[in-house]
């Protein structure tokens, strides 16, 4: 979409139909199978015939007439000549039935609400098992629903009034965020905007963008200026450069990451930030050395991303139940790996984005099985159905100061 030559309108239009198509591809392949005896269909026709349904059943502002038409050109266009009159009949006949096919639609939420939904059958089957067909339902569709952009204000370079006034200058509008675990006048909803990266205001590092649950973690790691504290999974750095926000930009503040093009991402944020207070480092860099050890570290750990599926259009269609346990994995050996780095009475912080507890309260719970030395304080986990944030799990351990 960067280099096509799109008018505002028509790249928003394209963006809608990719991701929309992506996110209701279960649904919109039920609806072709219906009409045409689950007939496998080449991968383009099949995305043709998708395309088209979703402008019939998931966009109003488009006539119908105009959907099927425009799709049989298309599909022309691409070479399926031969096929054009088996596009036209199918989109035709879900435009004449569109009202019958819409309480379909509806009744396929509750009868088969993988399809109906449009999620892969063994996580609806899970999420019903944890919360019930409902609160399941709630979580599918806050995932159908474009995400909102939130912005946090960067403290190091503006204030509230300074941030609002020029967002009116530029033409941006905004409404304010208000949760219980961050102040007032720190997150902003980004209603209406030019693309953000062309924006003074962006550009000169008055704010970074990320969801409210991202702060989360952050406040219950609690980090004071003059502190010294390890950010163990750094990048891209929306937590790092609110921690460094938190410090006033002073103390040691050092961020780990797997690789070295990761830790670029986290020296561009804090350039643009203006975060001055942080060293990068890869791994096997750190050792545990008593007198190097950190005050706090936080483990924002690598995850399944089940809490952000909104955001990550085709994350339903990759995931696979063996990847939970892998990561599970995973997540324990870097909490194993941080915690050795932490000084004896100091504060750690594991977060996740997903709402598997596999990921979640069972890594915890099998760390302190192995640690002894460390107690757990808070729990606290954000469901997207309840808070209205992406999901989010944080837990928050302290070192005892004997042995560990
Ligand atoms: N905390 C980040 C933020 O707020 O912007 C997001 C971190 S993301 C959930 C997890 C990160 O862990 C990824 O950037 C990934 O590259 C990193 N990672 C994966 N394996 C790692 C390892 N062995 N050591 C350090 N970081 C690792």
């Amino acid at each position: 979409l960067t280099g096509a030559q799109l008018a505002a309108a028509d790249r928003r239009l394209c963006q809608e139909l990719t991701y929309g198509i992506v996110r209701w591809q279960a649904t919109l392949d039920w609806l072709i199978a219906r009409k045409t005896q689950a007939r496998p269909q080449k991968t383009r026709l099949q995305n043709l015939l998708r395309a088209g349904l979703y402008q019939i059943f998931w966009l109003d502002r488009i006539p119908h007439h105009a959907a099927v038409h425009e799709t049989v050109e298309l599909a022309r266009h691409a070479g399926f000549n031969t096929q054009a009159g088996f596009i036209n009949a199918v989109l035709r006949s879900y435009a004449r039935e569109a009202a019958a096919t819409r309480q379909l639609l509806a009744g396929l939420k509750t009868e088969q609400p993988h399809l109906g939904y449009s999620h892969p059958e063994w996580l609806v089957a899970r999420w019903q098992q944890r919360w019930g067909p409902e609160r399941a339902a709630r979580l599918m569709e806050w995932n159908n629903t474009p995400p909102r952009i939130c912005a946090r204000l960067n403290t190091l370079k503006a204030d509230p009034g300074k941030l609002l006034t020029q967002w009116r200058e530029e033409g941006v509008e905004y409404d304010f965020v208000r949760r219980d675990w961050f102040e007032e006048n720190l997150v902003f909803e980004l209603k209406s905007h030019r693309p953000l990266n062309r924006l003074p205001s962006f550009q000169q590092g008055g704010f970074y963008v990320q969801d409210p649950s991202t702060l989360l973690a952050v406040r219950e790691l609690e980090p004071q200026p003059g502190d010294s504290v390890l950010d163990f999974c750094a990048a891209p750095g929306g937590k790092l450069t609110y921690i460094a926000q938190l410090m006033s930009n002073t103390g040691r503040l050092v961020a780990h990451e797997a690789t070295s093009e990761r830790l670029q991402l986290v020296e561009d944020n804090c350039a643009r930030l203006g975060v001055t207070c942080v060293q990068t480092v890869l791994p096997s860099t750190l050792n545990p050395q008593p007198s190097t050890l950190f005050d706090r570290i936080l483990i924002d750990a690598p995850c399944s991303n089940t809490g952000v599926m909104r955001r990550r259009v085709d994350l339903r269609w990759r995931i696979r139940p063996g990847e939970i346990r892998r990561l599970r994995v995973m997540q324990l050996d870097l909490l194993r790996q941080a915690a050795a780095l932490l000084r004896p009475g100091g504060t750690l912080v594991y977060s996740t984005c997903s709402l598997e507890p596999e990921e979640n309260r069972e890594v915890v719970d099998e760390f302190l099985r192995a640690h002894p030395g460390f107690k757990l304080e808070r729990t606290r986990e954000l469901l997207p159905f309840a808070e209205g944030v992406d999901g989010s799990y944080v837990a928050r351990l302290r070192r005892g100061v004997a042995p560990v």
